[in-house]
Parts: structure tokens; C-alpha cells; sequence
């Protein structure tokens, strides 16, 4: 029973982890859900070249380093 219990737990952790929901409510351009879906984000391409950290989820602001990259690739 005990270890029912424990199975039980560790399940819904799991389930709580698979289901994060981004604060923006995800969607189609959500990084979260486009990440999950094995779709291509674009700043995460350019993050990834530029050896910076990704974001998190859509409302975490930009590090000054991953927005210069973001700018240098849309001028360039
Ligand atoms: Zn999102």
C-alpha cells in the first residue's frame, strides 16, 4: 500500500512537471509549446549559436547579451 502511495506521487509529479504551463497561456508562437512540440524557435537557434542561456518561458525578460544577439541577427 505504502509503496501504491509513493507510485502515486511520483506520477503526479511527473504529470505536474510534463504539464507546465507558460505564463502566456502557450499557443502556437509559445516557446514552451513550440519546444514541446519539436517545433523550431527562432531565438533559441540564435541563442544556441551565440552560446547564451534560453529563456525559460515567454515573459522572461531578455538578457542584455541574448537581446544584442536577437538585434545583431535581424540586422545582419
Ligand atoms: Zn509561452
Amino acid at each position: 500500500m505504502i509503496l501504491f502511495i509513493i507510485f502515486l506521487i511520483k506520477m503526479k509529479i511527473k504529470t505536474n512537471y510534463n504539464e507546465f504551463i507558460c505564463p502566456c497561456g502557450g499557443g502556437q508562437s509559445c516557446i514552451i509549446d513550440r519546444r514541446k512540440n519539436k517545433d523550431w524557435v527562432h531565438e533559441d537557434d540564435v541563442f544556441k549559436n551565440n552560446k547564451l542561456p534560453l529563456r525559460k518561458h515567454c515573459f522572461q525578460k531578455y538578457y542584455n547579451s541574448q537581446k544584442t544577439a536577437l538585434q545583431k541577427f535581424f540586422n545582419s
